[in-house]
């Protein structure tokens, strides 16, 4: 702080302020030409580049937000809009609202499966385009065992889960109502063809292998992978896939992260995991500008 004493006594000296500004402004002028005179290479090429005004930009990577342990809540997640159907988080702590119905829901037929399964129409293509893959790869086809499940369905199906295995084990392979992915619409479980139920060992199926390896192409994420239960909450699932379009499901892929983990991220910070935020800065630096830290982005 500074707190020049008011002059007691006498006015201020105004031909002493006049003075200072005076020198001010001198300083002022010389600097102006310093900087001038530098840029026009009179000064000798040291001092040109001691005065370089560069413009960087800085790219920050946003840390990696990871989920909190399991826990059975009903926060309400935030991208819950329709809309979100991709970026939505549904686990054991964030639900889906009450009033959650997918506005397009079709005929899985439109894919080439049962009818009585029903996705949102903007699954159809890719899940027909999976179907195909799976023939093409010339290994065992599926069928559908669930798709689109409404949140009532879901109470029923959890009760019935939690009399006979009690809450414990119950959730651990089955979700409370309004926190099944089955609600959003864009969700499946398959099963081999001819199987009236699925379990564990279709993972270690040609086709489950498959599935695991190449969904992402097409769009389709696994939920639940194996030795990741601390993490999904969920035993593991390899025949619970989740649609979130190719573009999306090629950067989860990449990112090796879980779903959840990908999503939490998404939900708390606002911004997919690798997203960077970046900041455009002026300075005067001496030497050659600095170029290192260009685009990083977390793969
Ligand atoms: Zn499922």
């Amino acid at each position: 702080m500074y707190q020049t004493p008011r002059p007691l006594g006498p006015p201020p000296n105004y031909t002493a302020r006049r003075a200072v500004a005076a020198t001010g402004a001198v300083l002022v002028l010389y600097l102006f030409f310093r900087i001038v005179s530098s840029f026009t290479g009179d000064d000798g090429g040291e001092e040109r580049l001691s005065a370089e005004t560069t413009t960087s930009t800085s790219t920050t990577v946003v840390a990696l937000e990871t989920p909190p342990a399991c826990e059975y809540l009903d926060e309400q997640s935030i991208f819950a809009d329709e809309a979100d159907w991709a970026r939505t988080i549904v686990d054991t702590a964030y639900a889906l609202p009450e009033a959650y119905e997918p506005p397009d829901l079709v005929s899985a037929s439109g894919a080439g499966y049962s009818a009585e399964f029903r996705v949102r129409s903007l699954v159809i293509d890719d899940l027909d385009a999976l179907r195909n893959a799976i023939i093409a790869a010339d290994v065992p086809e599926v069928a559908l065992l669930a798709a689109y499940r409404t949140i009532e369905d879901q109470e029923a199906l959890f009760a019935l889960r939690e009399d006979e295995l009690g809450f414990a084990d119950a959730a651990k392979g089955t979700a409370r109502a309004g926190h099944s992915e089955h609600h959003l619409g864009t969700t499946v479980d398959f099963r081999p063809i001819g199987a009236t139920d699925v379990d564990q060992s279709f993972g270690d199926t040609a086709t489950g292998q498959w599935l695991e390896d190449h969904s992402w192409e097409y769009g389709f994420v696994i939920s639940y992978p194996e030795g990741q239960e601390a993490v999904t909450c969920y035993k593991y699932e390899p025949w619970h896939y989740r649609y979130v379009g190719r573009e999306l499901a090629a950067d989860i892929q990449a990112s090796g992260l879980t779903l959840r983990e990908y999503l939490w991220h998404w939900e708390v910070t606002g911004t997919p995991p690798g997203a960077s935020t970046s900041a455009v800065t002026s300075s005067t630096v001496a030497g050659a500008a600095d170029e290192s830290d260009t685009g990083d982005t977390a793969g």
